[in-house]
């Protein structure tokens, strides 16, 4: 299967799909591949489905640095410019999320969020000004979720967040871990510490099934050294990496009870998330003053300073290419395509 991509005008919302290979364990099923990518298009097509995107990474050789310099370099790069971004992980349970953003602990150095990391600390490094600025990353991660760490899954939707808006337009949140990094290695620890602390239910999908979203969020502050003291000059600006939960429908989960409540809970919020992202994306409708509806759920609040407006957005949708997933990626690549 080829890769395609082709690029868009400038944008603040941009939509990839990224085609995991086939499992081992499911060759030895003897599924088969149902996706063709149209070569020299960013399209993938689909039984009679066909799907155009920003970026399409078909399952051969190594995406992961392609991703990287295509959908998340710039967003890196447009930080220091002074924009938020948020990169968004979609799609369903065991379509290779966690191992795009890296966090898995598999390919170690290899994932989105490392190589944010990696690349961060790189540009600070070489800037020439360096002196004159002070930088300091944060990492924020639920509380909640960080006693789930030691006790009992807790999903972070659930949880009471107090969410507040600030004068400036800015979310405030209370009731959040917040972690002060200076080191590669301090945001690394920090990392780990957020990705094990999320709710990790098992269903039959997966026994690492994530029926959370996780959110990793860094900071990045610049004071310009000569100004401090003069209290002037903060510029602060944020990066959400988000892990979003499994969107796989309860039935093929045979999830009960609870944990069906928390399905329909979650894909409530993947639903708001889809309205917000759509929106965002008619830049018509949203020249006409058009309604964005952040505020239809926690997910789309908490991400609402970094979503629209003059932030850059990237939503990556991964999908497994086997036939007896079929209705699931039908399912992700109408979801992702309508955010286009
Ligand atoms: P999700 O987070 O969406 O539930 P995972 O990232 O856990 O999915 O991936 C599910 C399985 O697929 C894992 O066993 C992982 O190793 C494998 N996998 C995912 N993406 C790739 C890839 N690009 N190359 C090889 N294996 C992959
Ligand atoms: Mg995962």
């Amino acid at each position: 299967m080829e890769c395609s991509k082709v690029k868009k005008s400038s944008q603040n919302v941009r939509v990839a799909v990224n085609i995991r290979p086939l499992l081992t364990r499911e060759l030895l099923l003897g599924c088969t591949d149902c996706i063709t990518v149209v070569p020299g298009e960013p399209q993938v097509r689909i039984g009679s489905h066909a799907f155009t995107f920003d970026y399409v990474y078909g399952n051969m050789g190594s995406p992961s640095t392609t991703i990287y310099d295509d959908c998340v370099a710039p967003l890196v790069e447009a930080l220091f410019h002074g924009f938020n971004a948020t990169v968004l992980a979609y799609g369903q349970t065991g379509s290779g999320k966690t191992y795009m953003m890296g966090t898995s602990g598999e390919g170690s150095n290899s994932g989105v969020i490392p190589k944010v990391m990696e690349s961060i600390f790189k540009k600070i490094d070489s800037m020439e000004e360096r002196e004159e600025f002070l930088l300091e990353f944060h990492l924020l991660s639920s509380k909640k979720s960080e006693e789930a760490f030691l006790a009992k899954p807790v999903v972070p939707e659930r949880v009471p967040l107090q969410i507040r808006e600030k004068k400036n337009g800015g979310i405030k949140l209370d009731g959040v871990f917040e972690a002060k990094v200076t080191t590669k290695e301090g945001m690394k620890l920090q990392l780990l510490r957020g990705s094990l602390s999320r709710a990790t239910g098992s269903t039959n999908m997966n026994s690492q099934s994530s029926r959370s979203h996780a959110i990793f969020t860094i900071t990045v502050e610049q004071k310009k050294i000569a100004h401090i003291g003069a209290g002037g000059d903060i510029s602060c600006v944020k990066l959400h990496l988000v892990d979003l939960a499994g969107t796989e429908r309860s039935k093929r989960t045979c999830a009960e009870g609870m944990r069906l409540k928390e399905g329909i809970h979650i894909n409530k919020s993947l639903l708001a998330l889809g309205n917000v992202i759509s929106a965002l994306g008619d830049e018509k409708k949203l020249k006409d003053g058009g309604h964005v509806p952040y505020r239809d759920s926690k997910l789309t609040r908490l991400l609402q300073d970094s979503l629209g407006g003059n932030s850059k957005t990237v939503m990556i949708a991964c999908v497994s290419p086997a036939n007896t997933d079929a209705e699931e990626t039908v399912n992700t690549l109408t979801y992702a395509n309508r955010a286009r």
